[in-house]
């Protein structure tokens, strides 16, 4: 095979070659991703120095960039000594295919980001294409969630129907549903593939009645193999929309096909979810993200590190720099990436290290936004909304059960979240003695152990507060 330009040069590999290059390759990564990655690759020829590839998908494509390129390139570079880069390109005339033509709508192919922009019909998201499995950093707090996505993902018998995924902003909800995408589609081809919010859902369900499509929308829903909606919460209240989507639920589900959905809490604590969504939500297995803590937040700075340092090659980087952001920057680990992104763009700009000084001039803004301090008020507040009852009785001198639990609950929140002392949090809660309030945060701590409604409610309320 040769690939020419009229000013280039003339470089040979031959399809034996590039056999014998394919069989080294099976036994170096493995029969699996052999087939699943290497055997699509169409190799059209070598042009100065560069091999190129076709390649059925731009998702594959970079798949086999980022992870295969290295051990490629050194095979082909054996047996074919000028080649020194690889390109992948998807063919650009396969584009008019007779699928795209008609309804019903197109099957979800692999290159999804691709077909399904320019297909109306197949109202999927398009997915991100960093948010894959690889680009996921397990700790112990996400580590349930993940492992449940992996075994979804990897299909077979749907063993979790639905799986609902459900934590704070930017825990990595919509990264794991992006990934459970790319991998099934990836596995299977040929299954249909539903990602969307459940703002798109309502979207399309709107336009269906507005445009009377609604056994189209009803087909089109019924008919995929994997549905996901995130962000589920959002059709709360939204009474029309629910009762569709709860018929789209149990169609799917009867069918046995596999549905994954998230949303910022748990089932039972979205309000203004029918009951009848509620429970059914809760009949598959449903996992949370916890919120990060320090180890989770320094690999995931540091697994964003390697991406950044294959742009910025030549940028100093004091690891100290590192921990201070995944101790400083807790709640969200968008604002952590946000931090960094812009921590690299800066030193490169400016063409100097990053360093502590450079992160202090740099990130300013978002160490003071991150510096805000939780309140014994904001709690007292919390906890009186949360457990309905009224922040005078909260505070007040009643000691009746029905306020003081809340209460104690609020005097242990104020000790752990707050750097206020025992003294100081009494102070505020109608001029209580510092050992009532060292009292109510015991009681708290017990009850925490053995009754899982007060764990939850702790829980719930820590979430709330650090929002
Ligand atoms: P959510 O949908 O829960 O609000 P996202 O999935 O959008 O959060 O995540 C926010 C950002 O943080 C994304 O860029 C995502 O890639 C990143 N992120 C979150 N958790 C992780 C993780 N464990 N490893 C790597 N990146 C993560
Ligand atoms: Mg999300």
């Amino acid at each position: 095979m040769l690939f020419e330009l009229s000013t280039g040069w003339k470089l040979r590999m031959t399809e034996e070659q590039w056999d014998n290059v394919q069989k080294t390759l099976q036994n170096i990564i493995g029969s699996n991703n052999y087939v699943n990655w290497i055997r699509p690759l169409h190799f059209k020829g070598v042009v100065e120095g560069v091999a190129l590839f076709d390649v059925p998908t731009n998702f594959l494509g970079n798949y086999v960039e980022q992870n295969f390129s290295d051990v490629l390139l050194t095979q082909l570079s054996t047996t074919t000594p000028e080649i020194r880069r690889i390109r992948f390109q998807v063919p650009t005339s396969r584009s008019s295919s007779v699928e795209r033509l008609g309804s019903p709508p197109v099957r979800a192919k692999p290159d999804i980001t691709e077909t399904m922009a320019r297909d109306d019909n197949w109202p999927s998201a398009p997915l991100d294409k960093r948010f894959t499995f690889d680009t996921f950093v397990v700790g112990k707090p996400n580590e349930l969630a993940h492992a449940a996505a992996r075994r979804v993902a990897e299909g077979g018998s749907v063993s979790f129907n639905p799986l609902f995924l459900y934590g704070g902003v930017g825990l990595g909800k919509t990264h794991l549903m992006h990934a459970i995408s790319w991998e099934i589609l990836c596995r299977h081809s040929d299954l249909r593939v539903l990602y969307l919010s459940a703002e798109q859902f309502m979207y399309r369900f709107v336009q269906a009645l507005r445009d009377r499509k609604m056994m189209d929308f009803k087909e089109l829903f019924r008919s995929v193999d994997v549905l996901m909606v995130d962000d589920v919460q959002f059709i709360a209240g939204k009474d029309s929309t629910q009762e569709e989507f709860f018929h789209t639920f149990n169609a799917l589900v009867d069918q046995n096909k596999q549905i994954i959905i998230s949303a910022d809490r748990a089932p039972g604590e979205i309000k203004d979810l029918e009951d009848r969504i509620k429970s059914r939500m809760q009949s598959g297995l449903v996992v949370d993200l916890h919120p990060t803590d320090y180890e989770l937040r320094l690999g995931i700075l540091q697994s964003k590190v390697e991406q950044h340092k294959a742009q910025y090659t030549d940028l100093e980087l004091d690891e100290q720099v590192l921990q201070f952001l995944a101790m400083r920057i807790s709640t969200n680990v968008r604002v952590l990436e946000g931090a960094l992104t812009r921590l690299f763009a800066f030193a490169s700009l400016v063409g100097r290290p990053i360093n502590m000084e450079l992160t202090q001039d740099c990130l300013s803004d978002i160490l003071r936004a991150s510096e805000r301090k939780i309140t014994v008020e904001e709690i007292q507040r919390q906890v009186s909304e949360h457990y309905n009852i009224r922040l005078s009785d909260m505070i007040g001198p009643r000691r009746i059960r029905t306020y003081a639990r809340p209460r104690q609950v609020a005097m242990y929140l104020s000790k752990s979240l707050t750097s206020r002392s025992l003294p100081e949090i009494g102070r505020r809660f109608g001029g209580r003695d510092h050992t009532t309030v060292m009292h109510g945060v015991k009681r708290i701590e017990e009850l925490k152990l053995q009754d899982g409604q007060v764990a939850e409610d702790l829980e719930l309320l820590r979430r709330a507060l650090e929002a």
